[in-house]
């Protein structure tokens, strides 16, 4: 009997595009292809602690993971900014154990990387592999990394400080929102030598070598952008939002699988009981996300802002997010209390699809925001660094979701946003909020968008291996 295809998956190393891409590798696997997941030793250790990913993998008699080292030293933080070193040191280390995990085992069919770990196109490329690059990052700020070399061509790259408010012209489609300070947060550097702008330059080089680029976003949400993308790279993928994707296609299928967890740090499940006590829309959800770091200072405003607000919240402080000490303020402590709930590492998903959440503040990483625009939930944003910048811009101006903070954190700021959010400006958000949540499950049905676009990808898969 013939095999079916065999495709690798090789994701960035990190909490976002991991989450990202074992939907897609499960969402392959329940269509009938044989997957392989590449991991770093590091990521595969901290899965195996925190997540319950060996039992969900069991369920799929054709899933399996493998491991390489990432070849940073077990202490390197791998986290906040330090990304680009994560990068190098794949880049430089990788490629001749990927070569060799190419040609070992039972054959690979083709492979899915992400398109940052451009040596996999090179290795992909050279042994006759057929290569899918997927970016779980927001097409706008893909779109931005697309449009760098127009921006310093246009002498709208570097700039340093100064007004961060000049319309940008050189990014096609974003000309009517786009300002400085919506660029990527390295874009501010004023140096092109910046090593990320150095290293996001050539994200176009990809293109022509890949079979396809497949996105976690629906046609709905990014249609402008999609449309400026595809006059580039003509062969795209929209087939998020990709937690949802699957979950539909587990309910479709009524498979008894697990519930999910792919979580670096240990999921404190608690504040769903504590949420089940809450009133309905009631409760502010306050994460930053996996890599985002906040100082003394921030941590303040964010408290001071949160318990002024009166509303109730739930906040994931990361154990390693904030710098310097973070104990609970003494004229906080009542407020805190009364109505906020702490926690070191949420099940996010569960969380905002929970009812007593009516907002979100969040640092408007890519994920978090499709697992809030799908919930249609709210969001005021505080956008840290790479796509955050644009996303929240999005958010604001063109999808009207919630609140751009971006730049800003004063807590009576963020006292006046969390107000507008939860009450204020409540009926006027959930109009636009509802809108989007429902394009979002649509476009998961059958015939819906991100459906048919995963059904081609599929089918697209298997021809190229035929
Ligand atoms: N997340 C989670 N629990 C938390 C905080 C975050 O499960 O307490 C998940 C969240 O659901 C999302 C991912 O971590 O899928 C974060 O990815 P995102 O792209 O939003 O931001 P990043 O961490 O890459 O900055």
């Amino acid at each position: 009997m013939e095999q079916p295809p065999h495709v690798l998956i090789f994701p960035l190393p990190m909490q976002g595009p991991l989450n990202a891409t074992l939907k897609l590798a499960e969402l392959l696997c329940l269509s009938g292809l044989h997957i392989t997941f590449l991991l770093t030793d590091h990521i595969h250790a901290r899965l195996l602690r925190h997540s319950n990913i060996l039992t969900r993998i069991q369920s799929y008699p054709s899933f399996r993971i493998r491991t390489i080292p990432d070849g940073l030293p077990e202490n390197h933080p791998r986290g906040g900014d330090s990304y680009l070193e994560l990068f190098e040191s794949l880049r430089t280390k990788t490629p001749p154990l990927f070569k060799q995990l190419l040609q070992s085992g039972t054959p690979i069919s083709c492979v899915i990387a992400d398109g940052v770990l451009g040596f996999t196109f090179d290795v992909a490329n050279e042994i006759g592999i057929p290569i899918f690059d997927v970016r779980t990052l927001s097409p706008a700020c893909l779109w931005i990394f697309f449009s760098l070399p127009n921006l310093i061509h246009s002498r709208e790259l570097p700039f340093e400080g100064g007004d961060l408010d000049v319309m940008v012209k050189g990014v096609s489609g974003m000309e009517r929102y786009l300002r400085r300070r919506d660029l990527p947060s390295f874009c501010r550097s004023g140096d092109l030598d910046n090593p990320s702008i150095r290293f996001y330059q050539t994200e176009t080089i990809h293109n022509p070598r890949a079979c396809g680029l497949i996105l976690n976003t629906f046609e709905e949400l990014d249609a402008p952008i999609l449309s400026e993308m595809r006059s580039i790279c003509p062969n795209i993928y929209t087939i998020g939002p990709l937690h949802a994707h699957l979950k539909a296609k587990l309910a479709a299928a009524s498979s008894p699988l697990p519930a999910f967890s792919n979580s670096l740090w240990e999921e404190d499940r608690s504040c769903l009981t504590w949420l089940d006590s809450q009133p309905l829309k009631s409760v502010l959800y306050v994460s930053f996300g996996s890599l985002a770091i906040v100082n003394k200072d921030q941590l303040m405003e964010f408290w001071h802002g949160l318990v002024n607000s009166g509303q109730r919240f739930l906040w994931v402080m990361r154990p390693d997010s904030a710098v310097g000490e973070s104990r609970i303020p003494v004229e906080l402590s009542q407020g805190t209390k009364e109505r906020g709930y702490i926690v070191g590492w949420a099940p996010q998903e569960e969380v905002l699809a929970h009812p007593a959440v009516g907002g979100f503040l969040t640092h408007s990483g890519w994920n978090s925001m499709l697992e809030s625009i799908h919930e249609g939930v709210p969001m005021i944003c505080w956008p840290y660094f790479v796509d955050q910048q644009i996303n929240s811009r999005l958010v604001e101006e063109e999808w009207k979701l919630g609140f751009d903070m971006k730049d800003i954190c004063d807590r009576s700021v963020i006292e006046e946003r969390i107000r507008n959010v939860m009450e204020k400006r409540k009926d006027e958000l959930s109009k636009s909020v509802d809108h989007m949540a429902n394009l979002a499950k649509r476009s998961l049905s059958e015939g819906g968008s991100s459906y048919s676009h995963l059904e081609r990808l599929i089918q697209d898969i298997k021809t190229r291996v035929d």
